[in-house]
């Protein structure tokens, strides 16, 4: 067998990778010309590659690497997990203390009466639970017809089945015959980009009450639950106006329909609060978690799910689980992730001192003549690229042409950014520091001018 380490020259493992590894969400032809990018090693917010390159890291891996590389605490505990039980289930009334230690703390953390933790690996086995969930919920009630999922164009949710037909994403529902049945999706609170002539406030209402119209056009007898992230992740870091949730909520409460809060970005003090849900004033049924509960260390995620849904699920045989729902290494790092989160109060840390500091100088990119709107929220933000401000503009370019251009320009000058069509996206660390803050702006900056300088 043929030893791989990470000594081995970049063009090796490159090659090893393409003629065995197949990549989630990896444009083939950009592989096959250029080759993966080999990360070899990480600490705090850096990344290294195989080159000795070091990186910052503005996306924390997949927005998850909540509490910084490299914490020897996680991985002490994963060790002493695998020596003492390193895999049971908790199928046929069987449970083990590293699953009922999270999931009391979890209840402690999470807001209402979110009291009760089904457990996935991934953020899609969370909502593909939900999707079982909510309908078994409103079947054992008696109202077998409240089967409909609202969700929203644009939402990603995961890459399931399941998942992938509650997101939105165009791209993904063209493969693999998404959406399942009983799916069904309104328009997203994205002002820059779909707002018109409407203001910010205006806009935010109207998309709200879109939800309602789809209540009324389904039949309110139809509607199981409406599922959305508190902030938009993956469709570009979407803050929506201020009208949008609090009417979201009055919709729901009226029509007494399920709301899903996908926390599995917003969780885990993302947005300054120990879940996003708090940040905007949302009172959710379930909540999905995964990334930032185990800071990316270990595959974990669930659901946090309120009194009333559980006691239900609860006194039915719900006949769904994962081989490694609550696996007692992953959860014993969830705990120690989230020990260290708040001891070392990273989230209100973060809250009060980085948070605002970034962004002062994320809303500063403004001032460059590529950026049009600049949103943050804690520790994601966004900048839309545009060829004119006042208008709002589209490139004519194919939309993300100048994103892509400008990743390419941010990776050339030591940061990860990620774009998503012509937006550029940051979710760091939230332990970066004053100092890492200022890099990642410089280094975005350098990279915005070599951008500009290249599509004029
Ligand atoms: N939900 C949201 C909001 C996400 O951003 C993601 C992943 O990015 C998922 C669900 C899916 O999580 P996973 O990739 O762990 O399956």
């Amino acid at each position: 067998m043929a030893i791989i380490t990470n000594h081995m020259p970049t063009e090796e493992l490159q090659a090893l990778d393409a003629a065995h590894h197949m990549h989630p969400f990896s444009n083939g032809d950009e592989l096959s010309a250029k080759g993966a990018r080999v990360i070899t090693r990480a600490k705090g917010v850096t990344l290294t590659d195989s080159e000795g390159v070091e990186l910052l890291d503005a996306m924390a891996g997949l927005w998850c690497v909540n509490i910084g590389y490299g914490r020897d605490e996680l991985a002490d505990v994963a060790a002493r997990q695998m020596r003492e039980l390193p895999y049971y289930n908790t199928f046929f009334q069987t449970t083990h203390v590293p699953v009922i230690a999270l999931s009391q703390r979890l209840a402690e953390l999470a807001p209402g009466d979110l009291n009760h933790v089904f457990y996935a690996g991934s953020g899609s086995e969370a909502n593909d639970t939900n999707i079982r969930m909510v309908r078994t919920y409103w079947a054992e009630k008696g109202k077998p017809t409240k089967s409909i999922i609202i969700s929203r164009k644009n939402a990603y949710h995961g890459s399931s089945v399941g998942s992938g037909s509650l997101g939105g994403m165009t791209p993904m529902h063209a493969q693999g015959g998404l959406p399942i049945p009983d799916i069904h999706h309104i328009n997203q609170p994205n002002w820059w980009a779909e707002g018109g002539d409407m203001s910010p406030e205006e806009f935010g209402l109207a998309r709200a009450r879109e939800l309602e119209e789809a209540i009324n056009e389904l039949g309110e007898d139809r509607v199981a639950a409406f599922i959305a992230e508190p902030i938009q992740g993956a469709g570009g870091v979407i803050v929506p106006p201020e009208t949008y949730w609090p009417e979201i909520q009055r919709i729901c409460d009226k029509y007494e329909i399920l709301l899903i809060a996908d926390e599995v970005i917003c969780g885990f003090g993302r947005t300054g609060n120990w879940f996003g849900s708090q940040t905007l004033n949302i009172r959710p049924h379930i909540m999905t978690i995964a990334k930032g509960l185990s800071s990316g260390y270990a595959p974990i995620g669930g659901s946090i799910v309120c009194d009333e849904v559980a006691e239900v699920i609860n006194a039915c045989e719900f006949n769904h689980g994962y081989t490694y729902s609550g696996h007692p290494v992953a959860a014993a790092v969830a705990l120690e992730n989230l020990r260290i989160l708040d001891e070392e109060k990273i989230v209100e840390k973060g809250a009060a001192e980085t948070a605002p500091y970034l962004k002062e100088k994320w809303e500063a990119l403004t001032d460059h003549p590529l950026v049009g709107e600049a949103k943050i929220v804690g520790f994601m933000g966004s900048i839309a690229l545009t060829p004119d401000k006042a208008a709002r503009a589209k490139f004519a370019s194919d939309p993300g042409t100048v994103g892509y251009i400008c990743r390419e320009r941010c990776f050339a000058n030591k940061l990860v950014m990620r774009h998503v069509g012509d937006r550029m996206i940051i979710s760091p660390p939230l332990v970066i520091s004053k100092s890492e803050i200022d890099t990642l702006i410089d280094r975005a900056h350098q990279s915005l001018d070599e951008c500009y300088a290249r599509i004029k």
